[in-house]
């Protein structure tokens, strides 16, 4: 895989200092049972790293301690690693949010078959990668099969409650472009993810977050051997907009590596730029328990108008609706 932090470093990017916390987002693990082309992670069946019961422990100290409102997990397929329902069933004992990002295929892998009822039972928001409602489109970016997989579990994920009225069981659907192009705005395409999967497969969900493809790990290295990189890169800073630096996530959230080390966002782990406190040039969660990082500035480079191009792009989605 090619590097792209050498291309992306000498970007200057407007300075960003962290606000309040209240999201912990933590990275169980790269294990996934997919390989998808925009993965930012870069992850597979065969990567190793994984969260131990230890580094789980100092996440829920930390929870506890900090009074943290939302933890977010993801991965890899986070629900492969062996302490993840551990981890979901602590934080919600404590009244925390938690969200899980979701391939939704992993609910046809093998002993993964109560994960549905698992979620539901722990009230746990989803948040899973649909990238197209059309099947070629997804199987093109996420394998052979992804689809139908992919429908067989939102179906399942209804049928225990999930994106149903009334049920208070959140199912949130992620949207990413194939190549290097911009989002389209994020209501249109809601509704016609809403019209399609509801007509043609009877499927319903809470709401459709768009993101841009961020130009690093395997989507970035994929641009450098097509020649895209830095038409990608210029196609990203022409459209930045200077609104959506107060929405960007590493204001108010953390992330946080399978050894428990802590990063200013995911992007920042996938590119290996640890938040820096002081002279600490890597932090871990363990040393955050009771030191407080409202004001620290977060580490920014030309990857970070991936998150505020056009209409802006967090892991809640759009910030702005777009009229384009
Ligand atoms: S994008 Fe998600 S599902 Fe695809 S390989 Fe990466 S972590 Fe797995
Ligand atoms: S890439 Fe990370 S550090 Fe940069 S703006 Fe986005 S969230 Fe902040």
């Amino acid at each position: 895989m090619r590097d792209t932090w050498p291309l992306l470093k000498n970007i200057p990017f407007p300075a960003i200092h962290r606000g309040r916390l209240d999201t912990l987002q933590v990275n169980v693990g790269y294990r996934c049972n997919q390989s998808c082309l925009h993965c930012h992670v870069g992850a597979s069946p065969h990567r190793t790293e994984e969260m131990s019961g230890a580094v789980a422990d100092t996440v829920l100290a930390f929870l506890e301690r900090r009074r943290i409102f939302t933890l977010d997990i993801t991965g890899g397929a986070p629900e492969l690693n062996p302490h993840l329902r551990r981890l979901v069933v602590a934080a919600r004992v404590m009244g925390v949010r938690v969200m899980d990002r979701c391939n939704l295929t992993i609910l046809e892998v093998a002993g993964q078959e109560d994960l549905a009822d698992f979620l539901a039972s722990q009230q746990v928001e989803i948040t899973a990668s649909m990238p197209c409602y059309l099947q070629d489109n997804v199987d093109r970016q996420r394998g052979k099969g992804v689809f139908d997989g992919s429908i067989r579990a939102l179906k399942r994920l209804n049928a225990v409650g999930y994106g149903r009225d009334g049920s208070g069981l959140v199912l949130n659907l992620v949207y990413n472009p194939q190549g290097p192009s911009l989002p389209p705005p994020q209501a249109a395409l809601e509704a016609d993810y809403r019209r399609v999967l509801g007509e043609n497969y009877g499927i319903k969900f809470n709401q459709l977050y768009t993101l841009a493809n961020m130009p690093i790990q395997r989507f970035g290295s994929m641009l450098i051997s097509k020649g895209e990189f830095d038409r990608y890169l210029t196609m990203l800073r022409d459209a930045h907009r200077p609104e959506n630096l107060d929405g960007v996530m590493c204001r108010n959230l953390i992330s946080v590596d399978w050894r428990g080390f802590v990063y200013d966002c995911d992007f920042n782990q996938m590119l290996d730029l640890p938040l820096t406190r002081a002279a600490n040039t890597r932090v871990h969660l363990s040393d955050l328990l009771d030191d407080e990082i409202e004001g620290n500035p977060v580490r920014v480079a030309g990857h970070c108008f991936g998150c505020t191009a056009g209409q802006g792009s967090s892991c809640g989605g759009a910030f702005i609706e777009a009229a384009e």
